[in-house]
């Protein structure tokens, strides 16, 4: 099979060809239809985000695609089962995996397309648990982001954030995951949504996609300008997509008393908040996400099916296994502002 293989940091991406992996015992073969270029994974090609995986191997972690094979011991899935693939693998022997607990508790996982061979691939094996069921009305290719860029996002808001109906949010960095965090604060009943960003191209699309505010750190103070439009209380939720110190610091100052802020984009910065006094008048909650459920795929795959969500506008483009770095460039230099490039066999 045709593969994508990353060799280290600086070095460039190989197309090889690779032996078609064997479904063991409890896992499937998954042909792949798409699967998408994460941030994730340009910090890890550049070294910023140190990888537990040992080069070379297969990227990739936001796939869907259609079983081809079975093996032993699998009765719920079938040849033709069309699958979103939850990338991890359970440890099988921790205590919460001994308990039973789902694969996404699992204290010690081996992630897809780092520790394992991933969907940049034209095949994948994945254990039976790590699938999700795709109905025909959801093309594979939104099926594939729903793995990450739209997971991640739905963790943060509506379930590690919390999002009641009537709360207020603010959501910092409005690319490939903010954009979906701020459709996601609309569908779980946000009154009020703020975006920041820098890119005109990203706040004007956070605006259409139902943004009451968007602000330019770069000319105007965040907090300044969400504590103004939400009457000086600020806002319930505030979500850093960024992951730079200074993001989180402007998140934490735009809430209101009680407030929750997700930490969702990660770097290697310092957490640095100000005075613990202040955050303590403010019984503010600091909380962060990695990923997200399985359930939470689930979900998202019946919020799709339904029509209730629409990401059918967030794939920004579809490039060949042989443009696989054209795709990592169009992200690391956001080109056309994009939102999610996916890689197709
Ligand atoms: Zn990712
Ligand atoms: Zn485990």
């Amino acid at each position: 099979m045709r593969a994508v293989r990353f060799y280290g940091t600086g070095k460039l991406l190989e197309i090889e060809d690779r032996p078609v992996p064997e479904p063991g015992a409890g896992e499937v073969l998954v042909e792949v239809a798409a699967c998408g270029i994460c941030a994730s994974d340009l910090h890890m090609f550049d070294g910023s985000l140190p990888t537990r995986g040992t080069p070379p191997f297969i990227p990739g972690h936001e796939a869907a695609g259609v079983i081809t094979k079975v093996g032993p011991g699998v009765d719920a899935w079938h040849e033709g089962d069309r699958v979103a693939i939850f990338p991890g693998k359970r440890c099988g022997v921790c205590s919460r995996c001994r308990n039973g607990d789902p694969i996404e508790r699992c204290m010690m996982p081996a992630n897809m397309g780092i520790e394992f061979d991933g969907g940049w691939a034209e095949y994948v094996a994945m254990p039976q648990e790590a699938l999700v069921r795709v109905p025909e009305s959801v093309p594979l290719e939104q099926a594939a982001i729903l793995c990450d860029a739209v997971g991640t996002p739905f963790n943060a808001v509506l379930d590690t954030g919390a999002l009641r109906p009537g709360e207020r949010v603010a959501v910092f960095g409005v690319g490939g995951l903010g954009t979906h965090g701020v459709m996601l604060a609309r569908l779980g009943g946000a009154s009020f949504v703020a975006a920041v960003d820098t890119s005109p191209a990203a706040r004007e699309r956070a605006k259409r996609l139902g943004a009451d505010i968007t602000i330019d750190p770069a000319v105007q103070k965040p907090s300044d300008a969400i504590k103004e439009a939400t009457g000086g209380e600020g806002v319930d939720l505030a979500i850093d997509f960024v992951g730079a110190n200074s993001v989180l610091k402007q998140a934490v100052a735009s809430l209101a008393i009680d407030g929750r802020a997700v930490i969702t984009g990660v770097s290697g910065d310092r957490i640095h908040l100000g005075p613990s006094a202040l955050f303590a008048v403010m019984r503010n909650k600091l909380l962060s996400v990695m990923g997200y459920q399985r359930a939470h795929l689930e979900t998202l795959i019946g919020l799709v099916a339904s029509g209730r969500l629409d990401v059918s506008g967030s794939i920004s483009a579809r490039l060949p296994f042989e443009q696989a770095e054209e795709g990592v460039a169009i992200l690391r230099e956001k080109r056309g502002d994009p939102i999610r490039v996916v890689l197709t066999p």
